[in-house]
């Protein structure tokens, strides 16, 4: 009784009818499974496109960021729209920060616009760039917001006689002591700036050593720290060092070459030299033989001077042999 009266409950909840054929049975299942199978169907037609398409964005992009393989890789077909928003963003950032922590990445498939992402100083590789490719590495623009806030009460402080706006930021190749190309920057003032694009083109045409061409911000705006570094530099809001008179430097009128080999040279009247950077002592002496030397007959030299620039290696009271200005 009881095995029955459990059977025919079971079969009440089932079919909402008692049982009454094995075939009318197996029809009744078929039909549930097949409105049960097409339902299943019409919801994975419906959202199948969507969710391929952004798994496919997901894995492609994804390979591009620092990421690799994500543990979520089954879930787009339910939330197509947030996968699909935080796809984006992710996919962005490291596409950008990428070629300014390894350069050797950005060797491997270069776009030019990226140049602007490389940190000053990055070593670049040109190697299959034609002449017009090499040319637009070398341009000048408004100083930049970014490069505003690494100036402002470092190398520029508020005064009346130069403004952010007359200034202009330089983006140039120059080739290091170590032989490679790197990425160099300069601020000078707008009015010098295609004469300072075109010397350092051509000083890069003809594989001149500039070792480093970095802001001066980048030692706290310390002439000495920036000097005895050998970095080459141009504009700095100073006074001449023990005077109160304003520095070509501080209206972006000068520039500053290869300074530890060409240090600024002045007798203190007692015999004594003093030298400007002082790890540049050994090269006070002008008559001796060494490399990076600025001196008569040398390229650099010779550009600063067909652009109208006077070389401090000509003054008579002190001798700035790094120094050009107009
Ligand atoms: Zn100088």
């Amino acid at each position: 009784m009881k095995r029955r009266s459990k059977g025919s409950r079971n079969a009440i909840r089932r079919g909402r009818k008692p049982r009454r054929s094995a075939g009318s049975g197996i029809l009744a299942k078929c039909i549930v499974f097949c409105v049960m199978a097409f339902a299943a169907f019409a919801v994975f037609r419906e959202f199948q496109p969507v969710g391929s398409k952004t798994g496919q964005e997901t894995a492609v992009q994804r390979s591009v960021g620092p990421d690799g393989a994500g543990p979520e890789t089954e879930g787009p077909v339910q939330e197509p729209n947030a996968s699909q928003q935080n796809v984006g963003p992710d996919g962005a950032e490291p596409e950008m920060k990428e070629p300014v922590q390894d350069s050797n990445a950005f060797q491997q498939g270069a776009v030019f616009s990226d140049m602007d992402a490389l940190e000053a100083g990055s070593i670049f590789d040109v190697s299959g760039l034609s002449q017009p490719a090499l040319d637009s590495f070398f341009y000048s623009e408004e100083l930049p917001e970014e490069v505003q806030q690494r100036m402002v009460g470092s190398s520029y402080q508020e005064n009346g006689n130069i403004s952010l706006a007359e200034l202009r930021y330089l983006r140039v190749l120059h080739m290091g002591f170590d032989g490679n190309t790197h990425i160099g920057e300069l601020v000078v003032n707008q009015s010098i700036a295609e004469d300072i694009l075109e010397i350092m083109s051509q000083l890069y045409a003809q594989s001149y050593p500039i070792e480093k061409m970095v802001l001066i911000d980048a030692y706290g705006a310390d002439d000495e720290r920036s000097m005895s570094d050998n970095n080459t530099s141009a504009f700095n809001y100073r006074e001449i060092a023990g005077s109160s008179k304003l520095s070509k430097h501080a209206l972006g009128l000068a520039i500053d070459i290869n300074p530890k080999y060409n240090p600024y040279v002045k007798d203190s009247g007692t015999g004594e030299l003093l030298v400007s950077p002082a790890n540049g002592a050994d090269y006070a002496d002008r008559d001796g033989d060494f490399p990076y030397k600025i001196a008569e007959g040398d390229l650099c030299l010779q550009l600063f001077q067909e652009h109208g620039f006077a070389w401090g290696g000509n003054w008579n009271s002190v001798k700035d042999y790094q120094h050009f200005e107009k």
